[in-house]
């Protein structure tokens, strides 16, 4: 008789697995060697890796997406939780079409520009004024740049662990940590804008408060998410983000939110649900409608420094800036997120993440989900993580497992990091078939664990 390891049980099991879904895929399968030969790694975007290679798409409707070898899946990414309202409805391929019938770009301004302005500022009334960008990271290097022409500082300060986006000042402390809080770049990021950066410990709110304390006084601003994305789908604790408010008021630097990730949690942001407004916010995904976009905005007299009529406006060009397609996809989402389809989504993923902790608890299964409302993330482990710092070095091998046992089942999240998202195009029976494919994929996993498989 062979005695085997737990951890033997997993590896061999993720062998398989990999192996079965390789050999289930051969148009994925030569299409990802195409890719190897014209792109790195096959790839343009890091986090769509996954071995032996990701499956290309071939179509995707509703919650719903293909596979170009056949294989549908129930779509729990949703483009990482853009796709709101899941792959575009009727109602939006006639926005998409009608606005593509009437140009896509224009060099010039266009009626959508201001009506989504308002529809924005409307819904979360710290947006006094936005400006629109392309993508998610561009709004948050925008906001910066607004909080140093305004405070006339330097520095900036952001959470450890948190994702701000790729531009160079928010990739510090980002998955390299470093006790004594001095800030870490991550590869590729020059040790001076590391000297400029500054990390608290998301949650810690002493610790918190000591860092703006310290360096807010030459800092321009505070940037940080009111839920971790990256670092685990993580809710600030109660009066977290009061105090940071309030820290970063008495150090005169800015208060920036990135509610790029959170915006989905309530009509008026997460800002609305912890009654916290900042000075800045930064958002992006769903507000394209499924397109590239990004906007940040904020206090009248802060965005003033982007005025054009202003002698000493900054460049702030952009040639996709407010491009009518996404703006206009972006309006028939709002549209379409009314108060009541975020509480239908945000009941949807409460009840899925219920169900997966209650299922890993019963089989003993060391596997948690976290999260708030529509945002779900699973983890290695018993307990939801207390910090980025916790959930980013856990061991993520039982949730990579049950990646590949959910695709079997016809599930798809969020590579091995177990990224979900519910969306509106969900009814309560694809809701209960990713139920009970947890269900099933969770049993295989005790299974494998128990070495009988
Ligand atoms: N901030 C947060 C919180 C995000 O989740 C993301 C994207 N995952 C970004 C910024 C960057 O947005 P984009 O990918 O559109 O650049």
């Amino acid at each position: 008789m062979t005695i085997t390891t737990a951890k033997e049980n997993i590896t061999a099991a993720r062998d398989a697995l990999q192996k079965a879904y390789g050999a289930t895929r051969p148009n994925s399968a030569a299409l990802y060697e195409r890719a190897l030969a014209v792109l790195p790694g096959g790839n343009s975007r890091t986090q769509l890796y996954f071995p032996p290679f990701p499956f290309y798409v071939s179509s995707a409707v509703g919650c719903r997406i293909t596979d170009v070898d056949g294989h549908t899946y129930l779509d729990l990414v949703s483009n990482y939780t853009s796709l709101v309202h899941g792959h575009p409805t009727p109602d939006l391929l006639a926005t998409i079409s009608a606005q593509a019938a009437a140009g896509t770009a224009y060099g010039a301004p266009a009626p959508v520009e201001v009506e989504l302005a308002e529809e924005l500022s409307r819904r979360m009334p710290s947006l006094e004024r936005v400006r629109f960008a392309n993508s998610g990271t561009e709004a948050v290097i925008y906001a910066c740049r607004a909080a140093r022409l305004f405070t006339g500082r330097t520095d900036l300060i952001r959470a450890e662990g948190g994702y701000d986006g790729g531009h160079d000042g928010m990739q510090v402390g980002l998955k390299t940590f470093s006790d004594d809080v001095a800030s870490l770049p991550e590869a590729g990021v020059p040790d001076w804008v590391a000297e400029h950066t500054h990390l608290m410990p998301f949650n810690d709110i002493e610790a918190s408060v000591a860092v703006i304390e310290r360096v807010g006084p030459r800092s321009a601003a505070v940037v940080i998410e009111p839920v971790q994305g990256y670092a685990g789908h993580l809710p600030a604790a109660p009066g977290y983000l009061d105090a940071v408010r309030e820290a970063a008021t008495g150090a005169g630097c800015l208060l920036i939110f990135d509610e790029v990730l959170t915006f989905r949690l309530h009509v008026g942001g997460a800002q609305a649900i912890y009654g916290v407004t900042p000075d800045l916010t930064a958002l992006g995904k769903l507000i394209g409608g499924g397109f590239p976009v990004g906007a940040f905005g904020g206090r009248a007299d802060v965005m003033a420094a982007f005025d054009p009529r202003h002698p000493a406006v900054p460049f702030h060009g952009g040639t996709f800036n407010a491009n009518p397609m996404s703006l206009a996809a972006g309006l028939e989402y709002m549209r379409q997120l009314t108060p009541e389809a975020v509480t239908r989504i945000n009941a949807f993923g409460d009840e899925l993440r219920d169900h997966i902790n209650a299922q890993a608890v019963q089989l003993g299964v060391a596997v948690v989900a976290s999260g708030i409302g529509s945002l779900l993330r699973l983890h290695g482990g018993s307990t939801v993580p207390d910090s980025a710092r916790d959930a980013l070095t856990r061991d993520q091998s039982l949730p990579e497992l049950l990646y590949y046992l959910l695709l079997e089942e016809g599930v798809f999240m969020g590579t091995k990091r177990g990224v979900m998202c519910m969306s509106t195009a969900m009814g309560e029976a694809d809701v209960a078939e990713i139920r009970s494919a947890f269900t099933k994929s969770l049993t295989r996993l005790a299974t494998v664990l128990e070495g009988d498989s």
